[in-house]
C-alpha cells in the first residue's frame, strides 16, 4: 500500500520536530498506524492528510515537553547575543514598513533651495504654537505686499487622499507637471500625484480631461514632487472651501530677507479684518522646515549617544566588554526611537505646515522626550541584571528577609549567573545599595 504524497511529507516535518532519541520509536508507531488507517479506509486521501496533521501536533507537543529544549532556549534568550540580535531586528522592521521615506527625502536634499519659498502662518499668544492665516489677508498679500512675488493658501480637506489650494500654489513653488498642465484655466481643477496616475489610473496618459472629485483633471505631479507633510492622491485647485484660517505659501522677491517679509506682512494684516489681539504673522523658510524632523532629532540623537556612550565607558573601564555591550544596546535602542520619532512622528511636522492641530505638536514633543528617556532606562535595567563575566542575564531570584524589618536585618534579592560566575545581591530599603561578588568555581 503506498502513503499519498502530502500525507508523507506531513509525517517527515512533523518527525523532524521529535526530539532526536525519542524519533525513531515514534515514527514507528506512526507508520504503523498509517498502515492500519490504509488496511480500514480506500479512496479517502483528504481525510488521510487531516489524520497526518495530527502527527504535527503530536510531536509539537514532545518538543515543547522536552526539558533540554526549554532550557537550551530560556538560556539563548538570556545570552546578550540574543539582546543585541532582538534590537537589530525591531530597528530591521521599522526600516522595512517604513521604507526610510522620511529619511532619504530629507538626505537627498531639499527640493526648494534657493527658491526663496516660506510658510506663512499666524502665532497663537498661548504657547508660541502657529496657526494658519485668514485666506482674506493671503489674497491682499498677494495683491499689494512688496516684498513677496506672491501668496497662495493650501489646507487638507475633510476628505482623506484630497487637499485644496489656491491656483497660483504649483506656480509659485516653480513645479512642472509630468503630464498636462499645472496652470489653471477653469476653477476647479484636479492635480494627481505620481503614484495615483500609477496606482488608480494606471498610468494612462489619457487620464486628462476625466473627472475626479467632480473636478477635470488638468495634470500630474511629476515623480519626486513633495512638499513638506502633505502628501494627498488629489490636489483640488480653487478658491477657498471656507474663511477658515489656513497655511500660506509665498515665494519672497530675490534679495528679501524673511524677516524683512514679515515685518510688512504684519503691518498689512493690521489692515485687514479679521484682526486678531495678540498674534503675529511668521515667515520660515520652506528650506529649514522641509529638513524636520531630522535636523530637529538628529543632534540630540548624537549628544545622547555620545554622552551615554562615554559614560559606560567611564563607569564599567575595567570590565569593556561590560562597557562596549551597554554602549551597543545604548546605540540601538535610540537609533531605534530617532528612526521611529522621524518615520512615524508626521505630526511632529504637522504644525510646521500650518495644520491647527495644537495636541499633534505637544504629543510628538513628549513622546521624542520620553522615547530616550525609556529607552536609557531599560538598558540600564537590563544591564544591571547581567553577569560581569559572560553578560548573560542573571537568573534563579532568591529574595531574602522582610521589609518590616529593614532597620535591624539585611532584605534583598540575589540574582546569580547560570553559568557560575558570580552572584549579584541587590538591597532594598533606606539605602540601596547593589553588589556583585564574583565566584571561581565558574568554567
Ligand atoms: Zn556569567
Amino acid at each position: 500500500m503506498r502513503v499519498p504524497i502530502e500525507s508523507r511529507v506531513l509525517l517527515a516535518v512533523a518527525s523532524a520536530l521529535v526530539p532526536r532519541d525519542e524519533r525513531a520509536d515514534w515514527r514507528r508507531e506512526w507508520d504503523a498506524e498509517i498502515w492500519w488507517w490504509l488496511g480500514s479506509h480506500t479512496g479517502e486521501r483528504l481525510r488521510l492528510a487531516v489524520h497526518c496533521a495530527g502527527a504535527l501536533k503530536d510531536a509539537a507537543y514532545l518538543r515543547a515537553n522536552h526539558g533540554d529544549a526549554i532550557a537550551t532556549l530560556r538560556r539563548a534568550a538570556g545570552s546578550p547575543g540574543a539582546c543585541l540580535a532582538g534590537l537589530a531586528l525591531l530597528l530591521a522592521a521599522v526600516v522595512a514598513a517604513s521604507g526610510l521615506t522620511e529619511t532619504r527625502r530629507v538626505l537627498r536634499g531639499d527640493p526648494f533651495a534657493g527658491a526663496h519659498l516660506a510658510v506663512l502662518s499666524q502665532t497663537l499668544p498661548f504657547m508660541g504654537a502657529h496657526l494658519g492665516v485668514p485666506p482674506a489677508k493671503v489674497a491682499d498679500w498677494d495683491l499689494r505686499a512688496q516684498s513677496l512675488e506672491g501668496a497662495a493658501t493650501y489646507s487638507r480637506t475633510r476628505r482623506s487622499g484630497v487637499a485644496q489650494a489656491s491656483p497660483k500654489f504649483f506656480t509659485l513653488l516653480g513645479t512642472h507637471a509630468a503630464i498636462g498642465t499645472l496652470s489653471v484655466s477653469d476653477m476647479p481643477a484636479a492635480v494627481l500625484s505620481y503614484e495615483c496616475w500609477q496606482r488608480k489610473f494606471h498610468a494612462d496618459p489619457a487620464v486628462v480631461g476625466r473627472t475626479v472629485d467632480s473636478a477635470p483633471v488638468i495634470g500630474v505631479l511629476p515623480r519626486d514632487f513633495w512638499f513638506l507633510d502633505l502628501r494627498p492622491e488629489v490636489w483640488i485647485l480653487g478658491p477657498p472651501a471656507s474663511d477658515a484660517p489656513s497655511p500660506a505659501l509665498a515665494r519672497l522677491k530675490p534679495g528679501v530677507k524673511p524677516a524683512d517679509a514679515q515685518t510688512e506682512l504684519r503691518v498689512l494684516a493690521a489692515q485687514v479684518k479679521p484682526v486678531s489681539r495678540g498674534s503675529a504673522v511668521v515667515v520660515e523658510p520652506v528650506e529649514r522646515l522641509s529638513a524636520r524632523p531630522l535636523s530637529a532629532l538628529g543632534l540630540p540623537w548624537l549628544v545622547l549617544v555620545c554622552c551615554a556612550t562615554a559614560a559606560a565607558v567611564v563607569r564599567f573601564r575595567r570590565a569593556p566588554g561590560f562597557a562596549v555591550f551597554l554602549a551597543a544596546k545604548v546605540v540601538l535602542s535610540l537609533t531605534l526611537v530617532l528612526l521611529a520619532t522621524v518615520e512615524f512622528g508626521s505630526s511632529w511636522m504637522t504644525i510646521n505646515s500650518g495644520e491647527t492641530n495644537l495636541a499633534a505638536g505637544v504629543v510628538s514633543l513628549w513622546l521624542f522626550l520620553a522615547g530616550p528617556g525609556a529607552a536609557l532606562y531599560w538598558c540600564w535595567r537590563d544591564q544591571r541584571r547581567r553577569c560581569r563575566t559572560c553578560l548573560h542575564r542573571l537568573e534563579m531570584p532568591v529574595y531574602f528577609g522582610e521589609g518590616a524589618r529593614m532597620l535591624l536585618e539585611h532584605a534583598g534579592t540575589e540574582l546569580v549567573c547560570p553559568q557560575g560566575h558570580g552572584s549579584l545581591f541587590t538591597a532594598d530599603g533606606a539605602d540601596p545599595a547593589t553588589q556583585w561578588y564574583p565566584l571561581f568555581a565558574g568554567k
